[in-house]
């Protein structure tokens, strides 16, 4: 039996319903940005595997940091005990997060790290002696699929047997230059009428929301309203973070600095799981007490592995180095130039860049997982280019890597896509 068929017997994919789309394709090896099929077939990973790999699928330097580590100590309870690379890793990560981060706090996934975040800030005020109980998110936003993160993601077509069960939150629509001061009001006005506790929101670009963009200069003004009014901001750079925006965060280009930031996906490079939720000082200490009770009681049992933590050393030492940075400002510069030639097509309605991050969106109706997304998937597969189309919103989030050959062959295929459809 071959890999396809085998797969079919016992597994379930995530966002898949099996009756109608009933294959999986087998990758068997990884490289740089290329994936191998079971037949020998290449692809080119358009998205680095949901933005993790961006240093290239089994990156030879961090491989070496991997394999050291684990022969030295593989797993240790966080609770009670530490080791290097997990001390080695959160002054690495201080010194690159915004200024007024100072704790480090390990989970598995980006949405048990906004889990994380959104527990600190329901505590932060209970600690404080106020109960607060709502939380406020863009109406489109995604931060997971865990339940206080899929209760603040907005984007709920798919999590209709679940919202009973939801927290609190309300929501505001992400700003623009004609809606801001409406937006700026509601955020308000749900302040004046609800417990507020916290914020949550994707910096600049929501991943999900089909890399829908906005302007550093609105959020600002959100998140100085939240800050007015103690409302804790949660910025959830699981997508955005370490480099692919043109900085490291996407928090970097905004003058407000959030209190929480949620990292994970690029933070191990493709490698393994982890994530992070990183705070101010001041949040820390609203849980210092002679009672135990105002401690953080959420652990998971792989929590700071000290292996992950090998693993996300050696991706921050090389997102700073000159030939990473060189090929984020060439992933730019490139997509910029290959958005100058289509731009104008027929079939092109809007696009929009962010550092590594490109997107457009073509001039045809489609649901966010019809069959039209897949024939488009397929049009991508058939030419050896891994792209996953959001809706009629086909995106690039390249491993930094990226050959400009390999490159310019997704920027083809596009083209060919428009000349198509
Ligand atoms: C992927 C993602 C998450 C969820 O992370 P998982 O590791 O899939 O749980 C949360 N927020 C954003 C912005 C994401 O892109």
């Amino acid at each position: 039996m071959t890999l396809k068929e085998r797969d079919k017997k016992h597994l379930w994919h995530p966002l898949t319903q099996h009756k109608v789309h009933p294959d999986a394709l087998p990758i068997i090896k990884a490289k740089g940005a290329l994936l191998f099929g079971e037949d020998g077939t290449e692809y080119i990973d358009g998205i680095a595997s949901w933005y993790t790999a961006m240093y290239g699928h089994c990156n030879d330097y961090i491989l070496e940091q991997v394999q050291h580590q684990m022969q030295q100590l593989d797993q240790i309870v966080f609770a009670g005990f530490t080791h290097e690379p997990a001390i080695r890793l959160s002054e690495e990560l201080i010194k690159i997060l915004p200024d007024n981060q100072e704790k480090i706090f390990f989970s598995d996934n980006g949405s048990t790290a906004n889990e994380v975040g959104i527990k600190m800030a329901l505590q932060y005020h209970f600690n404080k002696g106020e109960k607060r109980n709502t939380i406020i998110a863009f109406e489109d936003g995604f931060h997971g699929d865990t339940f206080g993160a899929m209760s603040a993601s907005g984007l709920s077509v798919y999590n209709g047997p679940f919202e009973d069960f939801f927290i609190d939150v309300k929501r505001i629509p992400t700003p623009n230059s004609e809606n801001i001061d409406s937006v700026l009001q509601q955020l308000q006005e749900y302040i004046n009428t609800h417990k507020v506790a916290a914020f949550i929101y994707e910096p600049l670009v929501q991943g999900a929301n089909a890399m829908h963009m906005y302007k550093a200069m609105y959020l600002d003004q959100i998140l100085s309203v939240c800050k007015k009014n103690n409302v804790i901001t949660i910025a959830d750079e699981v997508m955005t973070g370490f480099g692919k925006t043109g900085r490291t965060f996407a928090s970097d280009y905004i003058k407000t600095k959030p209190d929480i930031i949620s990292m994970s996906k690029a933070l191990t490079a493709g490698f393994v799981p982890m994530a992070v939720t990183s705070c101010t000082q001041n949040i820390y200490d609203a849980f210092l007490d002679d009672s135990v009770g105002k401690a953080f009681f959420h652990a998971h049992t792989y929590s700071a592995n000290p292996i992950a933590c090998s693993v996300a050393l050696g991706a921050i030492e090389l997102l700073h180095t000159e030939e990473i940075q060189n090929d984020i400002q060439r992933i730019t510069m490139s997509h910029k130039n290959f958005d100058a030639k289509i731009n104008n097509h027929p079939k092109v309605k809007t696009t929009r860049q962010q550092g590594v991050i490109y997107a457009l969106d073509l001039d045809i109706q489609m649901d966010r997982y019809g069959e039209k997304r897949y024939e488009i998937f397929d049009h991508f597969m058939k030419n050896g280019v891994a792209l996953r189309p959001l809706g009629s919103t086909v995106y690039i989030l390249p491993p930094y890597v990226i050959t400009q050959q390999q490159l310019e062959k997704i920027y083809d295929t596009i083209v060919e896509l428009l000349d198509q459809i």
